[in-house]
């Protein structure tokens, strides 16, 4: 349903995204992992259009000069020169890394926000959904997205994501910063929500070991380029995929 064919991405001359290509099939989970500026950001930007934006604003500003490249389908339609509010508006949503919830708006008001381009039928379906998943929101409602914590804080991204409607949800880096045990409960959440909606995810993450179990098919990115692609098992069976992100041989 959503494929990605040679992405190409230079900062200036600085290569980010080096011929990447990947795919994720309906209702699929995929992981892309890599260590800290293996390029997954810059990745999730361009499939979900911010790269253009970003783009653009340094080509106005005289900033540095970014040439994006390559090509993107999903469902079948060139979704390569859309803007971000188009992709999001067919079916590609981001939750971006670190959150970047309305810290002055409540909990309420922020879901309300992801919810603007639904229909009023589909906004209050998917909030009674968010509740149910998360129910931790539920006592929260009032309070602001900036007294939350961590974990409070990542569930309200990814719920606000959620009342966009997606049909692909790109999750980058949702377990920085949280501790284990929310991230193994936050990982089984984001399965959930694939089992109980259907919804494709392309999940990047630093922290292998605990979205691993819940993907279909991952991809390790290295200095911008996907040096390795496979179903779990492949990855799991992968000396050099172990020795990397699981730390052992
Ligand atoms: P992190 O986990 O640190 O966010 P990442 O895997 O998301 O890492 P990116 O943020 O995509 O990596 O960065 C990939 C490379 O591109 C890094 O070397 C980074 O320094 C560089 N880079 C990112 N944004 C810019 C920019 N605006 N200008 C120049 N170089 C950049």
């Amino acid at each position: 349903m959503f494929e990605a064919r040679g992405l190409m991405v230079f900062y200036e001359n600085m290569l980010a995204l080096n011929n990447v290509s990947l795919s994720c099939g309906e209702g699929q989970i995929v992981g892309v992992f890599g260590a800290n500026s293996a390029g997954k950001s810059t990745l999730m930007y361009t499939l979900a259009g911010i790269m253009l934006d970003i783009q653009k604003k340094e080509a106005m500003a005289g900033g540095e000069r970014i040439t994006i490249r390559g090509a993107l389908s999903f469902l079948g339609r060139d979704v390569m020169q859309l803007k971000p509010a188009k992709r999001a508006e067919a079916g590609i949503v981001l939750c971006p890394e670190r959150r970047r919830i309305f810290p002055e708006s409540s909990v309420m008001e922020n879901l309300r926000i992801g919810g603007y381009l639904a229909k009023p039928k589909e906004a209050t379906e998917t909030l009674d959904y968010v509740m149910t998943i998360f129910p931790a929101l539920v006592k929260l409602e009032n309070r602001l997205g900036g007294f939350l914590s961590g974990g409070e804080q990542q569930m309200l991204a990814i719920g606000r994501a959620l009342m966009a409607q997606p049909r692909l949800l790109l999750l980058d880096e949702p377990l920085l910063g949280l501790s284990p045990a929310i991230q193994y409960w936050l990982a089984k959440s984001i399965l959930d929500i694939r089992n109980q909606r259907g919804t494709s995810i392309i999940v990047a993450e630093q922290y292998a070991r605990p979205i691993m179990p819940i993907i279909d098919y991952g991809y390790i990115l290295e200095n911008g380029s996907a040096v390795v692609e496979g179903t779990k098992e492949e990855l799991l069976d992968n000396p050099d995929v172990k020795a990397a992100y699981f730390g052992t041989n």
